[in-house]
């Protein structure tokens, strides 16, 4: 396959435990950087938090040994220069770094010079510049290998994931940044190791560069993330069923084939924006009724009507419940923005 795959426990356990998991990963010769955990954040205290400098140690041992190549998170600036002291060239941001630039900028400071590469986790929370940010700072630190991670974010619903994936935030940072590479991270989307294939699935068909992929020798009996973690075959199984979408598809034959559709779909984004235009105009002479009447902009029996009415329609249409609720959601919040003028 020609994607990058990067696998590995969630935390490096023991010895013992790096050894079985390099070994049978040695063997796939497909993963080209092993990841583990050395200091783990956890959300709440009294958790495995890692084991630090051994940890690198048995890396440095174990690397020598098999000839792979590790990598670990970062999340302090002494992590960095540790790091350094046992031959890691490759570390990452977490997600709960990335969200601080702070942190992020006091890392940079210990990343200068080193010559390290660095992968980029989105932050916590859905803000494409924020995970821009990290990466910008990394890049005015002379660090110049750098990947973003895509692993989801935290949100009050994450309709059925651990983290939400919101496919949209990493293709925002695609468009935005076309010449990073692009790694999704589907243990820690779906929280479940049911759910790894069919996420990795999805980001092969967004055209993402490759996975990390949380694996464990014996995932019931992991300190950390335990639900998530996947057996080496099974990931060698992930990766034999992944049919690769090809990313640049605007080449001959099925650009010709796409063309007519294509067509049809920019006629009805035209027409959209038309009749949207038209809705916020209707917006603007309700809002001079309502001063001219003194009541106020927000109308919430009406606003319900409006909701219930429409997602009947958008039901016997044969459309996404939820894709329509937000969609009249975004159109009813641009429409008191209008109104309040
Ligand atoms: C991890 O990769 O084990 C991890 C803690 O990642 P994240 O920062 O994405 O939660
Ligand atoms: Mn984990």
């Amino acid at each position: 396959m020609d994607k990058t795959i990067i696998a590995g426990p969630c935390s490096e356990e023991s010895r013992e435990q790096l050894r079985e998991t390099t070994e049978a990963l040695a063997k796939t010769a497909q993963v080209s950087l092993i990841r583990a955990g050395v200091w783990k954040p956890r959300t709440r205290p009294g958790n495995f938090e890692g084991l630090g400098e051994p940890a690198l140690q048995w890396m440095q041992e174990l690397a020598a040994e098999y000839g792979v190549r590790y990598c670990c998170e970062v999340a302090h600036p002494e992590h960095v220069a540790l790091c350094q002291q046992y031959g890691i060239q490759t570390v990452w941001l977490g997600a709960r770094t990335t969200g601080n630039p702070f942190m992020v900028e006091e890392i940079c400071n210990a990343l200068r010079g080193s010559g390290m590469s660095v992968l980029v986790k989105n932050p916590m929370i859905p803000d494409v510049h924020l995970w821009l940010g990290a990466i910008e700072r990394l890049q005015a630190a002379g660090i110049a290998n750098l990947t973003a991670v895509h692993r989801g974010f935290a949100m009050y619903n994450n309709h059925g994931y651990r983290n939400a994936p919101l496919w949209e935030v990493p293709l925002e940072l695609r468009r935005e940044r076309p010449d990073l590479p692009l790694l999704c991270d589907p243990s820690h989307i779906g929280g479940r190791a049911d759910l790894v294939a069919p996420i990795a699935l999805a980001a092969m068909q967004l055209g993402y560069d490759g996975l990390m992929v949380e694996v464990h020798p014996h995932p019931e009996a992991a300190q950390s993330d335990p639900e998530q973690q996947i057996t080496p075959d099974k990931l060698t199984q992930l990766i034999e069923n992944l049919t690769i979408a090809h990313r640049t598809a605007d080449n001959g034959q099925l650009a010709a084939a796409l063309a007519p559709l294509r067509q049809q779909i920019d006629d009805i984004d035209h027409e959209l924006l038309g009749l949207l235009a038209r809705r916020m105009k209707l917006s603007q002479q309700i809002a001079s009724v309502k001063q001219e009447m003194q009541t106020t902009v927000y109308q919430p029996k009406r606003w319900e009507q409006v909701l219930q009415d429409r997602l009947q329609i958008a039901t016997a249409l044969g459309l996404n419940a939820d894709f329509t609720k937000e969609l009249l959601e975004k159109i009813h919040a641009e429409s008191v923005r209008v109104q309040l003028g």
